[in-house]
């Protein structure tokens, strides 16, 4: 017997490459390029003069956050939860929904966390795999099940269901807690919020990391029925009552005050991610239709992670899943018109 013998083992989720060099493109984390509202720098220099507070616990219930949470999006608060990013939201809810015997079902490409937290909780799970073409074919689904998760839009495919369908698929499964992933909603998707009324098993969770460019403050939320927040509030306040820090709950709250800014700068994503579609089409890649702030992409003469290295050596960073079926294929998040430019032009050289 060794103290070894009863360690939980497992196999941790590794994030994309934060590399230490300034002077990069950095293409492998899905991070906006635009610098988040000036809404919450202004809020930045208040949290200077209020940094006495600092002594003090933060609010455990988010008051700030989730009280601008409430008004943006014109629920009650019982119809919302905050977390560390939605890692911490989908881990929590993880925890909290998936108890049972039965697997719980996502497909075999999609965010490469959700079978780290089946594994680290002990949830049976089973992967269900999408068609040729990266799309989710509903009926699949209608198999013994504990709970489904579903990414919409899909990363790293980056491909979106329309409400209309999410919808039909929900009330197939009445009789498990379904997760909507809406990490990249904000870039064309089409939310299910309205239907958490309609569908007490839903839980629809987002983040700020993408759309409103604070990845560095880790703030991520779910929505659902006032019955499946409690039950979720409950497992977190057994885990931890103080996850979200002051500063992240002030500036949060501020973000969603410049909806304007927010808007525009979403904009200028899509618009960005289109031109360079364009761009990657003429130099012969193939690419699914993405509604997210990333392309993923594939070039039929040359392997995926030739063109990585290549584009490394010239200082862009971009991301490759050494995975089957999608290993071909780079995930290539939307920066900047320039930094865009500058891909394009790095492949045309060598491509
Ligand atoms: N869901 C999906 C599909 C993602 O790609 C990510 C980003 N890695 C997340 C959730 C988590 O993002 P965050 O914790 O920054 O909110």
């Amino acid at each position: 017997m060794s103290w070894e013998d009863n360690v939980r083992r497992v196999i941790p989720y590794v994030p994309g490459e934060q590399p230490k060099i300034d002077k990069i493109i950095k293409l492998n984390t899905n991070e906006n390029p635009y610098p988040p509202a000036p809404g919450v720098l202004k809020a930045l220099e208040e949290l200077k003069e209020g940094y006495d507070n600092l002594r003090k616990y933060p609010a455990p219930a988010c008051d700030a956050l989730e009280e601008a949470l409430s008004e943006y999006y014109n629920l009650p608060r019982e119809q919302l939860f905050t977390g560390v990013g939605s890692d911490d939201v989908l881990s929590m809810a993880f925890l909290a929904f998936f108890k049972g015997e039965k697997p719980v079902l996502f497909p075999d490409i999609t965010y490469s966390f959700y079978d780290v937290w089946a594994e680290v909780y002990g949830i049976p799970y089973k992967t269900v795999p999408l068609n040729e073409n990266f799309e989710i074919n509903g009926e699949d689904y209608d198999i013994p099940n504990g709970g489904i998760v579903i990414a919409n839009p899909n990363a790293p495919t980056g491909i979106a269901k329309s409400k209309e369908w999410m919808e039909q698929f929900i009330t197939r499964h009445r009789d498990v807690v379904v997760i909507v992933d809406e990490a990249y909603v904000d870039f064309g998707g089409e939310s299910c919020i309205s239907l958490i009324d309609k569908y007490e098993n839903l839980l629809v969770t987002q983040t700020f990391s993408k759309s409103r460019s604070l990845a560095g403050l880790r703030i991520g939320m779910a929505f659902g029925s006032k019955k499946i927040i409690r039950y979720l509030k409950d497992v977190k306040f057994s885990v931890n009552s103080y996850t979200m820090n002051t500063p992240s709950l002030v500036l949060g709250s501020a973000s969603l005050k410049d909806d304007e800014y927010f808007r525009e700068k979403v904009s200028a994503v899509i618009k960005t991610r289109e031109w360079t579609k364009d761009e990657l089409k003429k130099l012969g890649f193939i690419m699914t239709e993405s509604k997210t702030n990333f392309l993923f992409a594939s070039h039929p003469e040359r392997k995926a992670e030739e063109i990585m290295n290549k584009l490394r050596e010239q200082g862009i960073i971009v991301r490759h899943f050494k995975k089957p079926r999608i290993d071909n294929y780079l995930r290539i998040s939307i920066g900047t018109d320039e930094e865009m430019q500058e891909m394009v032009r790095v492949l045309r050289t060598f491509l």
